[in-house]
């Protein structure tokens, strides 16, 4: 049986993609069969990993395409329905299950299923805190982060306590750290105190190796796996992984 992860966060541009993806290559490196599922209509992820326009996505039924250039990685891409999921989810009995029982079927064909959501605390996200087993939070080294990451747990222990979800913090992930600057060193310790223990202890840097990797429609893995941000993604994955099991 698979493990299903949500990678959330609701602000934009914290690396939420570029952890799903990254991580996502190095689980499949390692031997693991993993499914990214594409739940934000932006379809960066899809970019990265899929065709362009293939397929819907896996609320009308989307199904997992392999991946070209590695074994044992499989997405299923955003589609262009999936902008109207949003809606069309919100007029629906039991619109807020609906990932859960399309993961429910799939997870006796993979060990890892990591889902990337949009910005937002909607019914796409929902969806995918009551379909997943974990949660990692990918955090932007900046002031604003931590107001929001109070936010976004108090929104999934209040789903949890409803009885929607059993989901489970695994971890909080920064992102983009620049050590030159004293306000990302102070962000991380604040970090660190008041999550000991969910904190990873990788912290990804700031590097331009990870945001071009995607222009050229490939993970770090293939475009500089030794750059600080590869090496830095490797040590996140085998943390991530670890704490898994
Ligand atoms: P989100 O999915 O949370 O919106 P992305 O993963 O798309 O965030 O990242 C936002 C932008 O920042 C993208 O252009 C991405 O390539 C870039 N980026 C992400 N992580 C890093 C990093 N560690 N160093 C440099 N650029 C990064
Ligand atoms: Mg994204």
């Amino acid at each position: 049986m698979s493990t299903v992860i949500a990678f959330s966060n609701q602000k934009g541009g914290v690396g939420k993609t570029t952890s799903v993806v990254n991580i996502a290559a190095f689980c499949a490196l390692a031997g693991k069969k993993t499914l990214v599922i594409d739940n934000d209509p932006q379809g960066n992820a899809s970019s990265v990993l899929a065709e362009r326009g293939s397929g819907t996505s896996i609320y009308d039924g989307g199904k997992p395409l392999k991946t070209l250039r590695h074994e044992n990685l499989w997405v299923i891409p955003a589609g262009e329905d999936l902008i109207e999921q949003e809606a069309r989810l919100s007029r629906k009995e039991g619109g807020h299950f609906v990932l859960r029982q399309a993961i429910n079927a799939l997870r006796s064909d993979f060990d890892l299923i990591l889902i990337d959501c949009p910005p937002n605390l909607s019914w796409l996200p929902t969806n995918a805190f009551f379909a997943a087993d974990q949660l990692v939070v990918p955090l932007q080294c900046e002031y604003y982060a931590l107001e929001g990451l109070s936010q976004l747990l108090a929104f999934v222990d209040e789903q949890r306590s409803a009885g929607h979800t059993n989901i489970e913090l695994a971890g909080i992930l920064l992102t983009m750290f620049d050590s030159r600057h004293a306000l990302a060193r102070q962000v991380v310790e604040e970090v660190r105190q008041h999550f000991p223990t969910k904190a990873f202890a990788s912290v990804i840097p700031r590097d331009v190796s990870l945001a071009a990797a995607p222009s050229h429609g490939q993970t770090i893995l293939e475009h500089d796996p030794l750059s600080p941000g590869g090496l830095a993604y490797l040590a996140a994955t085998k943390e991530f992984v670890n704490g898994l099991k």
